[in-house]
């Protein structure tokens, strides 16, 4: 029987009204709307389509949304002042410096300028500290995403085996901390990864974040797990493709998220989820 399909598209519906609703009420009780401000450096189309999305989804939810376009030539410490004035703006609670940035700048350098209670991105190590500890911080939100689908899901996890490909600080680590929290016993794997499909074949619940086409193949997926599905890649035609193979693994997992449709969705609702959190904390 193929595989239940995971409506990332759906549930990111859900938790945007649900944002909405908490702003609208937010806005009500104090007069203030919650600002994200995205901030792009360069002209890279990906990241041009990916921060209008996010400014329109803010505005959909009622959000005080504002771009920083910065010309591909900016000097590191140009950006930094950007972040500065930020950092100092009450009205702006969630800031996001779009990545990839420009070679010559250090994106490191900059997420650790970025005030950590508006760093919506989850990406600054107190953040990621607060995270590794079990602390309230900001959640990347992909990882943050992928948890509120398996919820939604109501995917059990407790003592569950899951399987993380991929280990950047933006998706596979923070993943694996989230399904820890859960009580999955968890196996991060990467391109170091001794023989993969053995690995992947033990997963109740995989989640593949690799940048790969269709890199894992069906006969890696175990009978009925829960398949994630993270990676936004083209395939030879230039149509959108995920890590795994869909069709392969629709035959015997047990649910599965589309590419597109499944994880990409839930990261704009959980970018908006934490903007109006941060805007929350800021009143508090
Ligand atoms: P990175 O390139 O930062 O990380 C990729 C990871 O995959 C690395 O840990 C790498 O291992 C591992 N890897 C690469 N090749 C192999 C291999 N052959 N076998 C096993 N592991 C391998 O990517 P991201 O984490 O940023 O993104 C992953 C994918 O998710 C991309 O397709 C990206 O576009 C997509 N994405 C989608 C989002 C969404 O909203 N849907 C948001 C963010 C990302 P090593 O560390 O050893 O190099």
């Amino acid at each position: 029987m193929a595989a239940r399909l995971i409506d990332g598209k759906a549930i990111a519906a859900s938790v945007r009204a649900e944002v909405r609703e908490k702003a609208a009420e937010l806005a009500a009780r104090t007069g203030v709307r919650p600002g994200l401000t995205v901030v792009l450096v360069g002209d890279d189309p990906a990241s041009r389509v990916y921060v209008r999305n996010k400014g329109k989804a803010a505005d959909e939810a009622g959000f005080v949304s504002r771009q920083i376009d910065l010309p591909a030539d900016t000097k590191e410490p140009e950006l930094l002042e950007v972040v500065a004035r930020l950092n100092a703006d009450p009205s702006v609670h969630g800031i996001l410096v779009q990545l990839p940035l420009p070679k010559h700048i250090d994106a490191k350098k900059v997420i650790e300028a970025i005030d950590p209670r508006k760093d919506v991105d989850g990406l600054h190590p107190v953040n990621a500290g607060l995270l590794f500890t079990g602390g309230a911080g900001f959640i990347p939100c992909t990882p943050y995403g992928i948890l509120r689908m398996l919820d939604h899901e109501k995917v059990e996890l407790k003592g569950k085996h899951a399987v993380v490909v991929g280990r950047s600080n933006l998706v596979g680590k923070p993943a694996a901390m989230l399904l820890l929290s859960r009580h999955a016993t968890v196996t991060i794997c990467h391109s170091r990864t001794e023989d993969l499909p053995s690995v992947v074949r033990t997963g109740d619940v995989v989640v593949a974040a690799v940048g790969r086409g269709g890199m894992i193949r069906g006969s890696w997926i175990k009978p009925g797990a829960v398949v994630i599905d993270v990676g936004m890649n083209r395939d030879a035609a230039g149509k959108l493709c995920g890590d795994v193979a869909f069709e392969e693994a629709r035959q015997t997992a047990g649910a599965i998220t589309p590419v597109p449709g499944g994880v990409g969705p839930m990261t704009i609702a959980m970018l908006l989820q934490n903007t109006c959190e941060a805007a929350l904390r800021a009143l508090s």
